[in-house]
């Protein structure tokens, strides 16, 4: 009886054990919110049925569907909303599939399909549209109607990849594309994304490299006030000094590090290095009254980003007053109130904030009287067409006309001639930069520069009268370097 007793309990346990192993297994298999299979059990059914479509000559299509605004649906309706609309996407993209393909749920805002019987390309095409059709109507959650955002990306067996993995990853690299284009949108796997990739990715490293090994510098452009002819202020342009090619301009790499976050840190670095290097001029006695650096949309809207200036600040012992920040109309116009906000506060810290490259596509004179700034800075595609274009001519005088009105300052950026400047100080323009001066100068250069006010260079810079003579200022910058 003993015995009995105990040969049941361990059949019992092997029981349960199997019980729970196999429990374990279907939760393993199967997302519990939807249950749809996870990229676990996805990952089984598609390598067998690449083995099918091998053996028959088939070809097969996975689709990759991100839903874009999950998360802005969570924030504002809660996360019970959130999961009640992925259930009801789960069964709506079930009603736009036939019977042998899968759906599975890898991520929480991702779905991937997989076609195995297609007969041709346009199969998956008429699959994606028929599904973003079906996804582009509202969704009935408690009382609410909610939209949502979803696009695809498509890779096809046996063209696109010949395993698993590889059809997976390729169907999210075109789901990527698609979202650059838009909403609601399909895209296609093509070699050249992964080309695009691999370069981004080449490039991300050689950037966090850079970082560590300290190889950006800052240059500085001299902007020079219209009436008295003083280098009132500098601005700081990046360039990434790399050992193996040489100087690199910002516009070679700031896009892809604004695309991968990397700004962040960069950003940071070069706000540090201006606001430093202005703390020392004001100690050499020397300095011009302020350094103005450019700043990205990744850094005015990243996280902790006014604690980060104050810092800054603290640290380099600057004078909020002579830190000017650029910050470009494409900041400005992504308007939700928090950008206004985040401006009055650095406002209230007493920094100095300029409108970059304004007169470009995005420009309304109306918005100007709505950023608390203390400077327009005139983009240099507008100033190289003056005077010869009559009507551009007008336009920037009307800018600076309503920037004085409205107390700003006006800086015209990429001055290279005299005719240029002759026009702009005919206009009332307050300030000028560019090559006619002089093109940006490295740190031992422009400190050059600042102690060479006693000679004959500060006699020619510090009469404006002089300026009529075509290329003297540039000519006499080179000369004093
Ligand atoms: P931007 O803010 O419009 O800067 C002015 C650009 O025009 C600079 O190019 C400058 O060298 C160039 N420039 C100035 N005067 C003239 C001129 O008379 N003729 C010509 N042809 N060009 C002139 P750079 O240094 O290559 O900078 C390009 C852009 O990179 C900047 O445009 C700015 O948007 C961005 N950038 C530079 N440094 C930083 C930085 O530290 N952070 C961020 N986020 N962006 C930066
Ligand atoms: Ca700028």
């Amino acid at each position: 009886m003993k015995k009995n007793t105990k040969e049941q309990l361990v059949t019992e346990i092997a029981e349960l054990r199997q019980q729970l192993t196999t429990q374990k297994q279907v939760k393993a298999d199967y997302d519990l919110l939807t249950g749809l299979p996870t990229r676990t059990l996805l990952y089984d059914r598609l390598m067998l049925s690449l083995l099918q479509a091998n053996r028959e000559g088939r070809i097969m299509a996975v689709l990759f569907l991100c839903v874009e605004n999950l998360k802005i649906i969570n924030d504002i309706y809660g996360q019970h909303a959130g999961d009640l609309l992925l259930k009801a996407i789960s069964e709506l993209l079930g009603k736009c599939l036939r019977k042998g393909d899968t759906i599975a749920r890898p991520g929480r805002n991702e779905f991937i399909i997989m076609l195995p019987e297609i007969k041709r390309r346009d199969d998956a095409i008429m699959i994606a549209e028929k599904t973003l059709t079906a996804l582009n109507e509202p969704f009935l959650i408690g009382n609410h109607e909610l939209f949502i955002n979803t696009n695809i990306g498509i890779s096809l067996y046996p063209d696109d990849g010949r395993d698993a993995e590889v059809l997976i990853k390729n169907s999210y690299t075109a789901m990527l594309h698609a979202k650059e284009e838009g909403r609601n949108n399909f895209k296609f796997f093509s070699g050249a994304m992964n080309d695009r990739a691999l370069e981004q990715m080449i490039i991300e490293n050689s950037l966090r490299m850079a970082i560590k090994r300290k190889e950006f510098v800052l240059y500085y452009h001299p902007q020079i006030d219209l009436m008295t002819g003083r280098i009132i202020g500098t601005e700081a342009l990046l360039r990434w000094y790399r050992p193996e090619s040489g100087l690199v301009f910002p516009l070679d790499f700031i896009p892809a590090a604004e695309e991968n976050g990397l700004i962040i840190p960069i950003g940071e670095w070069a706000l540090y290095t201006a606001c430093a290097q202005q703390k020392e001029w004001q100690a050499a006695g020397f300095a011009p009254e302020r350094v103005a650096v450019n700043l990205s949309a990744r850094q005015f809207y990243g996280r902790n980003f006014i604690e980060m200036v104050s810092r800054v600040l603290n640290e380099t012992g600057l004078d909020p007053a002579s830190l000017e920040l650029e910050l470009t109309e494409s900041i400005n116009f992504q308007d939700d109130g928090q950008t206004v906000k985040t401006l009055n506060k650095l406002k209230d810290i007493g920094i100095l904030i300029s409108i970059d490259d304004f007169g470009t596509g995005y420009s309304s004179l109306n918005y100007l009287k709505q950023f608390p700034a203390y400077k327009v800075k005139l983009v240099r595609s507008f100033v190289s067409s003056i005077p010869e274009n009559p009507v551009d001519s007008a336009i920037a005088k009307l800018i600076i006309d309503l920037s004085h009105v409205l107390k700003m300052k006006v800086i015209a950026e990429g001055v290279e001639t005299t005719e240029q400047l002759e026009l702009l100080r005919s206009i009332d323009c307050d300030e000028a930069q560019g090559y006619f001066f002089c093109k940006p100068l490295h740190t031992s250069d422009l400190t050059n520069l600042l102690t060479k006010k006693e000679d004959s260079y500060h006699d020619m810079i510090y009469k404006p009268a002089s300026w009529h003579e075509p290329g003297i200022l540039n000519r006499r910058f080179e000369e004093v370097l």
